[in-house]
């Protein structure tokens, strides 16, 4: 199980061969990863064999393609029956690729078609850092249309929170940034607020970006969205936000999920506006993806601009996000973009 041995080890899975092959593994595995063991070229083929079946820590069980070739979703299966979800998007000067920390999630949220079914178990190091290199290895061989030709940004949208999977995120992290060589700023861990972990991150010697799921500026409606709100109240995280963006002097974000008369009121707008600015971050706003276990509807996308030209003309920085892949929607209700620098669009 290559990708499930920590990077530093590798030579446990090659007993009797030379030191150098478990270095040249660690680069078929992380500098330029393959998607298949036939491709390591320069390793003995009774080797390549030994770990052909074990290579990924997951099966393929679905592949989808939306947006004229330039979103790909996967559903990965371990053999455990767990589901990992991941997204890759291109655009014209980046590509970012969406990730699961957990499968299932705990935070029960009630508009996230994950949360509402519930939590399954966390995702190791190596299950996250192999969606990573999956994407990166399909990129070398199935270049996306109009796009760079690797992975320029990876953010931890998808399934779960990663924060409360904080051990086997952190070392996802190393892996991702100190053995693949991607930039720190190039990646972001979204949180829906775990208080802890967000203090936690901050001491971490990177400078990913972050970025909080905010939805409301009350904690009474917030709580109605968002139970975990009950434990860490608004005022808390944002004094924690704030930490993170002084020690790590890079902005943060602040995820905005619309939903037709529940969050997108001009109140709503003015206050969100005020919190951005005092927190100097960018603002997200997405119109809503209706799942099925919630009664909550997107806005009209007059409703959403207007909603957010609110908030400009306060003199925050947000951006209107595009939904990608609506034609491949299935059972994912959250796995979205919300990187800033994108032109804006409109939902739907
Ligand atoms: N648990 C983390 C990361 C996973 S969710 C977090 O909450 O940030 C990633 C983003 O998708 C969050 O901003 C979340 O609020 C948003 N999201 C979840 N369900 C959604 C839906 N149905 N429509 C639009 N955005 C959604």
């Amino acid at each position: 199980m290559p990708y499930l041995t920590d990077p530093d080890d590798l030579g446990s899975l090659l007993p009797g061969e030379p030191r150098f092959r478990a270095d040249q593994l660690r680069e078929w595995l992380y500098d330029s990863p393959v998607l298949d063991a036939s491709s390591m070229t320069n390793l003995p083929r009774i080797i390549r064999d030994r770990i052909a079946d074990t290579l990924w820590p997951f099966s393929v069980e679905a592949e989808q393609v939306a947006d004229d070739g330039r979103t790909v979703k996967w559903l990965f299966r371990a053999p455990d029956g767990a589901a990992i979800e991941a997204v890759l998007m291109g655009y014209d000067r980046r590509v970012t690729l969406c990730i699961s920390s957990q499968a299932g999630c705990a935070m029960a949220c009630t508009f996230c078609a994950t949360g509402q079914f519930g939590f399954e178990r966390h995702l190791s190091a190596g299950e996250i850092t192999a969606q990573v290199a999956y994407a990166k290895a399909y990129i070398t061989e199935h270049p996306l249309p109009d796009s760079p030709q690797r992975v320029t940004n990876v953010v931890y949208m998808g399934m779960g929170e990663p924060l409360a999977n904080y051990t086997n995120v952190r070392e996802s992290l190393r892996r991702i940034i100190d053995v693949m060589d991607m930039a720190a700023r190039s990646v972001t861990v979204s949180t829906v607020g775990v208080l802890p972990g967000i203090e936690r991150l901050t001491e971490e010697p990177w400078q990913v970006g972050l970025a909080l799921s905010l939805h409301a500026t009350d904690d009474r409606l917030r709580e109605t969205l968002v139970p975990l709100n009950r434990r860490y109240p608004i005022d808390d995280l944002i004094e924690a936000v704030a930490e993170y963006r002084r020690r790590k002097g890079r902005r943060v974000s602040l995820e905005w999920t619309l939903m037709d008369g529940v969050n997108d009121t001009e109140l709503e707008a003015l206050r969100l506006a005020s919190i951005a600015l005092e927190l100097d971050a960018h603002v997200n706003v997405i119109a809503l993806n209706p799942t099925p276990l919630s009664p909550d509807r997107p806005p009209s996308a007059m409703a959403a601009r207007e909603f957010v030209e609110i908030v400009a003309a306060e003199g925050a920085n947000v951006t209107l996000r595009e939904t990608r892949g609506q034609d491949i929607d299935a059972a994912c209700g959250q796995l979205r973009i919300r990187q800033a620098g994108e032109p804006t669009g409109v939902p739907g």
